[in-house]
């Protein structure tokens, strides 16, 4: 297995953005940290956005901000920071009639160009920087000195710059103190998309059948929620299990608890969640989720609501309103 490719600050020259305009186009999580983080690093930084209220919050950042399609005009690289479902819409009406000729065209997550939402014109560079950070973090982390990882690739080279805008792009963001790997943006897309469709509901499950299954035999649900998520404890673990090993931290728990969950994980190791975790892979893969969506989408999100609102009768919902309130989490 070849070593992956990865970039740091060294190899990454803001130089190459100097006298370029970038336009970042939403100002949301990732817009608004990355617009900052751009700007904090010397780079000519202008916002474009569809209402007033996040337009008006740019301003007040000290930014000049105009509606999408003037931004675009304005700028030799454009960072697409809004919802993936609604980009194809933008990028329509707004952004593809107004790119110059040589144009950067920056996105975040390799979606909408993996499922063919979006095919940019051949006269554009077309690059994407995918953090692994949520938009508060890559602010925050940009200020901290700490910087964050990102996913990042070209999709299409027409100006032979596309590379080092993207690397200009990832080390004005903050990316490549901490690294940017490549990959294809098929590749992004894929993993992201399994993560929350393949390793999160299975892990989700486990979480919630150990909740009802500890009310079932008698235990308090406050103590039971308590025990097994609210506390933070489990999120703490897993931050630690990313700054030193999943293995590594092991060492931070008693031997009580190391012994046990060696033990038991042995006698669960015949549980083959593979097969099930690659149908959803291949769900993903096929593209047959993108077109599942896309049709709910078109749809008037009915099966998105319904589902949302199911988790409310889920006994769990009102289990943690009680642990909320026992532990005065909310005051
Ligand atoms: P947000 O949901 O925070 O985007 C909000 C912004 O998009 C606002 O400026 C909003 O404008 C604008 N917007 C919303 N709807 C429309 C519309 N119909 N037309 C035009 N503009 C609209 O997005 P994120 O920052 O979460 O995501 C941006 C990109 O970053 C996506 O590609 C996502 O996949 C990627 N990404 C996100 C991560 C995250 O943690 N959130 C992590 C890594 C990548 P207004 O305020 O005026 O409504």
């Amino acid at each position: 297995m070849p070593d992956a490719i990865t970039y740091h600050d060294e190899d990454a020259d803001l130089g190459t953005l100097a006298n370029e305009t970038i336009a970042v186009v939403g100002y949301g999580n990732q817009g608004r940290s990355q617009a900052l983080n751009l700007r904090d690093s010397g780079l000519k930084v202008i916002v474009g956005n569809i209402g007033d209220a996040s337009k008006d919050r740019a301003r007040e950042d000290g930014f000049e901000a105009f509606g999408i399609a003037e931004a675009v005009r304005r700028a030799d690289v454009v960072m697409l920071l809004i919802p993936d479902e609604v980009m194809p819409e933008v990028w329509a009406r707004d952004i593809e009639p107004n790119l110059r000729p040589g144009a950067c065209v920056s996105f975040a997550s390799g979606y909408t160009i993996t499922f063919g939402a979006i095919t940019p014109g051949p006269d554009l560079d077309v690059v994407m920087i995918a953090p692994r950070m949520i938009g508060p973090g890559v602010r925050d982390r940009f200020v901290d000195g700490k910087g964050f990882p990102s996913f990042v690739g070209v999709h299409q080279d027409a100006t032979g710059r596309a590379k080092p805008r993207m690397l200009a792009l990832a080390r004005g963001i903050g990316s490549t103190k901490t690294g940017c790997l490549e990959l294809t943006f098929a590749q992004e897309a894929h993993l992201d998309l399994f993560t929350e469709q393949g390793f999160g509901p299975m892990m989700g499950i486990a979480l919630r059948q150990s909740i009802e299954l500890l009310v079932e035999q008698g235990y308090p649900p406050e103590a039971v929620v308590m025990e097994i998520f609210a506390s933070g404890e489990l999120g703490y673990a897993m931050q630690r299990a990313a700054d030193t090993g999943l293995f590594a931290q092991n060492a931070f728990h008693s031997h009580t608890s190391q012994y046990g969950s060696m033990t038991r994980s042995a006698r669960v190791m015949d549980i083959d969640l593979k097969a099930r975790l690659l149908d959803h892979l291949d769900d993903i893969r096929s593209g047959r989720f993108a077109a599942e969506w896309k049709a709910e989408q078109q749809n008037g999100l009915q099966l998105f609501n319904q589902m949302k609102e199911m988790a409310r009768f889920h006994p769990l919902f009102d289990w943690e309103q009680r642990t909320r309130k026992a532990f005065r989490m909310d005051d």
